[in-house]
């Protein structure tokens, strides 16, 4: 993540100073001028920036439409808000297996879809894209709605494309822990205008007093309060002029250490479905006790079955079909019955019990970097036997 400083400071004081902070006041702007600035940079035509990637997500499933008696195709591997926004909606949540890609297999997708199915959500994990081309394909032969979590994936290309914007529709989070960082906050991206309206009066049950002069007559639904204010446009503008350098410095670190770590006998790297932009690394153990081994060693950040709460195991409130009122409960008005257990995606649970990421050190010098992969590729004779 990009620091939060001076730049940042600055900006929200000018903000504050402009006395301006409803979004949608008629002297406001900042925030109307950074949705330009990220549809440019990725290619989105509309961005509605939201209050955290969790309404992103929501807001996009009901400006898809999708709701009770629907399916969404979700990763065993995410943070649990992806499989979380569906049951907002009223759908319900199905789990496809990951590969070693660390994201969502489109072979299982395909073996996860019923005639109920109504969407899938991509997730693009840890900056690692998914196999876009495989799953709008698959989309298109269902007629299924794409909606991509890039949650975990601000900036990051695939193919020349900027994820979440490839999809129907795509999310963004700007929580403290993500590429582009506000403390909280997200965006909805998406290049319909019909999902670009619909998404707006979603996020903002005050939309029908707004002068937003459509061109389409889409009638004004209920809506939520996720809007932004003004100091978050503020910040939003400097942190997106510096998640581009960051993560060309990533792209660029990323290759020469893989280089490097490619040598080793001892792991593979975790394949990429776009090698030549990839700005994420991560290595594959033979066993999850070699991968429990490496844990120990300089380079190694962590192992992914130990982040634990990222893995469908642990979303309890899922597992168990929890909601805050048993009568809002989207299991109930499933077409058919959907049941999880711990168990249910073994693949998934392999390929994280011997995935680890690799520290790519931005803080650090490169030489101080390619000695530390140097030692994690080739531990030496006496390393290698004990
Ligand atoms: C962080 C995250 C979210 C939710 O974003 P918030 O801004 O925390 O609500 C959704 N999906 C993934 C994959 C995430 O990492």
């Amino acid at each position: 993540m990009p620091d939060v400083g001076l730049r940042e400071w600055v900006a929200v004081g000018r903000a504050i100073a402009k006395g301006h902070l409803l979004r949608y006041d008629p002297k406001a702007g900042i925030t109307a001028r950074f949705e330009r600035d990220l549809g440019a940079l990725t290619g989105a035509r509309h961005v509605l920036a939201v209050n955290s990637g969790t309404s992103a997500l929501v807001a996009a499933l009901a400006a898809a439409g999708i709701g009770p008696g629907d399916e969404v195709l979700v990763p065993a591997y995410t943070w649990m808000a992806t499989a979380a926004a569906p049951v907002q909606v009223g759908a319900v949540p199905v789990l496809v297996e990951i590969n070693e890609t660390l994201t969502i297999d489109p072979d299982d997708i395909r073996a996860k879809i019923t005639p109920y199915t109504r969407a899938i959500m991509p997730v693009h994990m840890v900056n690692a894209p998914c196999d876009m081309d495989a799953i709008m394909s698959i989309a298109r032969e269902y007629g299924l709605v794409v909606i991509e979590d890039a949650c975990q994936g601000v900036g990051v290309r695939y193919k020349g494309r900027h994820c979440g914007a490839i999809g129907d529709l795509g999310a963004f989070s700007f929580n403290k822990m993500k590429n582009m960082n506000i403390g909280e906050g997200g965006a909805v991206l998406t290049s319909d205008e019909r999902y670009f309206i619909r998404a707006r009066s979603y996020h903002d049950l005050g939309s029908m007093i707004r002068q937003h002069g459509d061109r389409l007559n889409e009638p004004e639904f209920v809506g939520m309060n996720m809007k932004v204010t003004e100091i978050d446009g503020a910040m939003l503008e400097v942190q997106l002029r510096k998640v581009v350098p960051m993560l060309e410095r990533m792209r660029k670190r990323r290759a020469v250490l893989a280089e490097i770590l490619s040598q080793s006998r001892e792991f593979t790297l975790t394949p990429h479905n776009d090698p030549g932009s990839a700005v994420s690394l991560s290595v594959l153990a033979r066993t999850r006790e070699e991968a429990v081994a490496l844990t120990g060693r300089r380079g190694i950040h962590n192992r992914l079955r130990d982040s634990s709460k990222h893995i469908y195991t642990n979303w309890e409130p899922i597992l168990q079909k929890r909601t805050f009122h048993p009568k809002m409960n989207p299991w109930a008005w499933a077409k058919r019955d959907i049941s999880y257990t711990p168990d249910m995606c073994p693949r998934t649970l392999d390929i994280l019990d011997r995935t680890c990421i690799v520290t790519l050190g931005l803080q650090y010098p490169m030489p101080l970097m390619k000695m530390v992969a140097r030692k994690l590729a080739d531990p030496g004779p006496s390393a290698r036997s004990a």
